[in-house]
């Protein structure tokens, strides 16, 4: 799927695209031209479809930028001033919407459930019984940080009883993971190019209700990022309110055609969790020890505990990975050694029972036995599992 020049990014975006994806970017687009315009209208509806459908009530907005970029915007543009949001927060980049919103001046609570346990339905109805004044919660869908799958369905039933408002980070599950906005209602959400619609890095999008999107009006506390003002450009003129990642649009588009031609969100599903199966399976054989219990483990990345033995090192393992045409991704967990390896990106499980083995020829170059963690890792999840 890539020239074996390239090694294989077994990493949660930027990822491993198709040949051509790549290749669609052998050509320059006038921004304002005709032909750009259509593209930009088909992506934005290509991508409501996959929401759930063109006329449900929601838009797509694309957004320059990384999706760090569309999460600010998300949250600039729907949080008004006087807001206050509650942020579920389970890792790295929940820890960052809440940053966000420090910059941003917005109140909030954070309910931080640690590395690597869910924010459950029981305790946001705590949270918000609590707290009349809470205006909005935010979700993590896939904590890309562990790889936990965060129980948003749950989530959505208690927010939307409660009448707040739901925001969902869905950058690294969008497009594998189901997301329908007829099954679960939200005001927003956001995803970017280079995830599970496997296009390359540049933007990002919300998709929004249209009602969201009219009500942000003046909210926003930067031009750049104001998703009611790109919007209401966009649909005016069919154009991007400044210079758009015309290349990356390109092969986005091309990126679209290839999901649609393989089956879609569920084909993209399947195959990303036959990846995390196959590789998962082959790890466990070596001895390794992923850091969650099945129920919550995505098919996105999954992060493994370092091995125990001392002639372990990850930079070391790194290289030699990387030597066999693989990079995989360092751990983020605060409190134990861990590394990550994605399963998404255009490759399947013939890729991935060669991670594996390239896995063993790094720990028998390493002169580790085998990939056990030390106890007091295994303690941790047990605890998870309680
Ligand atoms: C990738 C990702 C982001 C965005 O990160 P960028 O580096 O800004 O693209 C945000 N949230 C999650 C859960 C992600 O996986």
């Amino acid at each position: 799927m890539t020239t074996p020049a390239d090694p294989y990014l077994l990493t949660p975006g930027p990822l491993t695209t198709a040949a051509s994806t790549k290749a669609a970017m052998q050509r320059d687009w006038g921004s304002w031209d005709a032909d750009f315009r259509a593209m930009t209208a088909r992506l934005r509806a290509a991508l409501l479809e996959i929401a759930g459908g063109t006329d449900l009530g929601y838009d797509c907005v694309p957004l320059q930028g990384s999706g760090s970029y569309c999460v600010e915007a998300m949250l600039g543009s729907f949080v008004p001033r006087d807001g206050h949001v509650l942020v579920l927060a389970n890792g790295a980049y929940g820890k960052r919407i809440a940053t966000t919103l420090r910059y941003l001046e917005r109140r909030h609570t954070v309910h931080d459930t640690g590395d690597y346990l869910p924010p459950r339905a029981a305790d946001v109805e705590r949270l918000l019984a609590a707290h009349a004044d809470i205006t909005h919660v935010v979700v993590v869908h896939c904590e890309t940080s562990s790889g936990i799958l965060n129980p948003i369905g749950e989530i959505a039933e208690v927010v939307a009883r409660h009448g707040r408002r739901l925001l969902i980070d869905s950058m690294s599950a969008f497009g594998a993971v189901p997301l329908d906005v007829r099954a679960l209602p939200c005001e927003a959400f956001v995803s970017s190019a280079n995830k599970c619609i496997e296009g390359v890095p540049g933007f990002g999008f919300v998709i929004a209700k249209k009602s969201a999107l009219e009500a942000a009006k003046g909210n926003s506390h930067s031009l750049a990022l104001d998703l009611h003002d790109q919007w209401d450009v966009m649909n005016r003129t069919g154009q991007w309110r400044f210079t758009p990642p015309t290349h990356a649009v390109a092969a986005f588009l091309e990126a679209l055609r290839l999901y649609a031609e393989q089956g879609g969100q569920p084909g993209r599903l399947a195959r990303y969790t036959r990846n995390r199966d196959v590789m998962v399976a082959g790890m466990q054989a070596l001895g390794f020890e992923p850091l969650l219990t099945d129920a919550w483990r995505s098919p996105i990345i999954v992060t493994f505990f370092s091995p125990a033995h001392a002639n372990f090192s990850f930079a070391r393992f790194y290289e030699l990975m990387k030597e066999q045409g693989f990079i995989i991704y360092p751990g983020k967990l605060t409190r134990v050694e861990s590394f990550r390896i994605g399963c998404i990106g255009a490759l399947d499980e013939s890729v991935m029972r060669r991670v594996v083995q390239a896995c063993g020829t790094a720990l028998r170059t390493m002169g580790v036995p085998d990939g056990a963690p030390e106890h007091a890792s295994l303690d941790a999840r047990e605890a998870l599992a309680a």
